[in-house]
């Protein structure tokens, strides 16, 4: 997709806000994938009421496979290594690690034995093997058919495709999780929607995203890792999900901000590098040049997240964050929904 589309887009009609309709104004005019180097120029149009931001111009469901399986990088799992990350689950102090290391912005960290827990966009499915391992049933959805090969190895009940294909047709479940997916959905009101459908009465849905009220958002701009652009469609703040959830029937129960130590680590190293419109970052590839040959994720995970420089980075950036999120200010949002 080009710019010239999406100012031919724009010149139609004005856009509105999905979340409170008011009208919306661009925000960042060139913005383009400084990860894996998809190419493509977009630009983030921002809400002039409620601040609520979308990818422009936008993505189908329909390109969804394509783009995720080309330049999104999970074509090659180390078993053993999503078995070790699922087995902390259990091990003393876990919550407090996870709290420490802001890796609890995780919805099915809530999870409650004898819920039945649907998980829409799991991944690798580690979550699962999790909730597994705390004796807690769970089914999985998730558009990437790499995935499949995850949840066969591990016997895991995962619908390969989206929501709206009405996967487990006479379940109701207790939990829904949406780690990380809202932003991706090209319609996150009809995601509300099925999401409301699937739910038991007094179930709950637990979503989390990035934060654009966020104090990493304010000061890395548009350089702010959490753009990813075009994977990340649509981009809220606490207000504009709030105005959003009560559209389709959900109270917000609780709500904080998490940011993720790495996440930290990774935005420190992604500012350092020249960016380049359609070339793939190294901090996320490894090598720049070489988007074919990726070593396999979680290899690339775990030499990000155990470098000696990474970890030291990560424990004094820690402190920063936790004080960031008790201030509502961190890089992820964590909204606990009722049905109204
Ligand atoms: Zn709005």
């Amino acid at each position: 997709m080009k710019k010239d589309n999406n100012d031919a887009m724009k010149s139609d009609h004005q856009m509105q806000c999905i979340a409170c309709g008011s009208n919306m104004e661009t925000f960042i005019e060139r913005i383009s994938d400084d990860r894996y180097g998809c190419p493509g120029v977009y630009s983030i149009e921002r809400c002039v009421s409620c601040g609520h931001m979308t990818t422009t111009p936008p993505l189908t469901e329909e390109d969804l496979p394509g783009l995720y399986s080309t330049y999104y990088p999970r074509r090659e799992v180390d078993f053993s290594a999503i078995e070790r990350e699922a087995a902390l689950v259990n091990k003393p102090f876990a919550a407090f690690n996870r709290w420490m290391a802001g890796t609890d912005h995780q919805g099915h960290y809530l999870a409650q034995p004898g819920e039945k827990v649907l998980d829409v966009g799991c991944g690798s499915c580690i979550s699962l093997l999790e909730m597994r391992n705390k004796g807690i049933e769970s089914w999985g959805i998730e558009a990437d058919p790499n995935v499949r090969t995850i949840a066969d190895h591990f016997g895991l009940q995962v619908h390969i495709g989206n929501i709206y294909d009405l996967p487990f047709p006479d379940m109701k479940f207790d939990l829904i999780v949406l780690n990380q997916v809202l932003e991706h959905v090209p319609d996150p009101s009809a995601m509300l929607q099925a999401v409301r459908e699937r739910l038991t009465p007094q179930g709950r849905v637990i979503m989390a995203f990035p934060n654009t009220g966020s104090f990493h958002h304010k000061i890395w701009k548009d350089r702010w890792i959490n753009w990813h652009i075009p994977y990340h469609q649509n981009h809220f703040n606490r207000t504009s999900f709030t105005k959003l959830a009560g559209k389709f029937g959900y109270k917000v129960e609780n709500v904080r901000t998490v940011t993720p130590n790495l996440w930290s680590v990774l935005q420190l190293r992604t500012a350092r590098e020249r960016k380049q419109e359609g070339k793939s970052s190294s901090t996320w590839t490894h090598n720049a040049d070489a988007i074919q040959v990726r070593p396999p994720f979680f290899t690339r995970l775990k030499n990000v997240a155990l470098s000696r420089g990474a970890r030291g980075a990560g424990m004094v950036m820690g402190l920063g964050n936790r004080i960031l999120d008790a201030a509502g200010k961190g890089d992820s949002l964590l909204f606990v929904l009722r049905p109204i």
